[in-house]
């Protein structure tokens, strides 16, 4: 399975694995190019470029940045920026910070309803680690409140469910506008989920082209297949180029590492444009 997966989660934020595991499995794998792509952090980078560098893989370095429109959560791919730039630093800094603060609320409202404590999710966090739902969910799999991460996410943790609550995110706008002025390379996440189609993103791309958005993660597995063919024609009409991740999570999420992957053309662009060289 050769080839470049640009779309994995470590224990950085709600992965199960070190990014040095992720590697590791990129090289039995066969993939030779990952990104590592957590949630509103860069602390993972050295960690994986050192793996890198031991395993033979190339690693990008990325992050997934948290933007919000309309009261719905979309996500954005950073490649390669500047890590040092301070403008994105100050925002994922404060993303993380609002994350905190919402998962806390988040198991204050469900403990009202269930015997359940903020310790029980604490512990299944790294220090410094970018908390999300992924934990919660795991924290109460382990309480038998739900049979899998996956009933947690449809039932307790549903944006319905009356217990969830929003952190703070910019636009999906000046998420774009905030990568390329970090120097980064700008893809829209898994743009044909459920969630992605219900809030209309494709009425907003003409917008997030405008503001440099790069491309389209059209390949990966939460996306519908009856909204690939109109993705594909929303890439060819505002020039955007298509990538394919698995948004790899460890054993939180089905997803395998290098079930989907992106042509290598389009890696190559996308270090061209990037601030960054790839870390190993
Ligand atoms: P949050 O950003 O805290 O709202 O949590 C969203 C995260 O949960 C994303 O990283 C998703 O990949 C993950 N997620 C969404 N649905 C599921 C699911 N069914 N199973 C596991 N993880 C999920
Ligand atoms: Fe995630
Ligand atoms: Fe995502
Ligand atoms: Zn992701």
């Amino acid at each position: 399975m050769a080839g470049a997966d640009l779309h994995t989660h470590s224990t950085y934020s709600d992965g199960t694995e070190t990014p040095a595991s992720i590697v590791a499995e990129a090289a039995r794998a066969g993939l030779d190019t990952i990104a590592l792509s957590d949630h509103d952090t860069t602390a993972g980078w050295a960690e994986a470029a050192r793996a890198g560098i031991e395993y033979g893989v190339r690693v990008l370095g990325a992050l997934e940045l948290s933007t919000r429109i309309a009261g719905a959560s979309v996500h954005l791919l950073g490649y390669l920026p500047n890590p040092e730039h301070e403008r994105l630093r100050q925002v994922i800094d404060e993303i993380r910070a609002s994350r905190q603060t919402r998962a806390r609320r988040i198991v204050e409202n469900l403990s009202a309803d269930y015997d359940f404590d903020w310790a029980e999710v604490e512990r299944l966090v790294e220090p410094g680690a970018t908390l999300g739902r992924p934990h919660i969910a795991q924290a109460l799999l382990g309480r038998g409140y739900v049979a899998s991460i996956s009933e947690a996410f449809e039932t307790l943790l549903h944006p319905r469910s009356g217990y969830l609550e929003a952190h703070h995110a910019p636009s999906p706008r000046d998420g774009v506008r905030l990568i390329r002025e970090a120097g980064g390379v700008p893809v829209l996440a898994h743009p044909g989920t459920r969630g992605a189609r219900r809030i209309g993103l494709a009425d907003n791309l003409a917008e997030l082209a405008s503001a440099g958005l790069f491309g389209l993660e059209v390949d990966h597995p939460e996306n519908q297949p009856d909204a690939l063919a109109e993705l594909r024609t929303l890439a060819e009409r505002y020039g955007l180029a298509i990538t394919g991740s698995s948004d790899f999570h460890g054993t939180r999420k089905p997803n395998r590492l290098g079930e989907r992957t992106t042509a290598t053309e389009v890696v190559d662009e996308i270090i061209r444009q990037g601030a960054t060289d790839p870390l190993s």
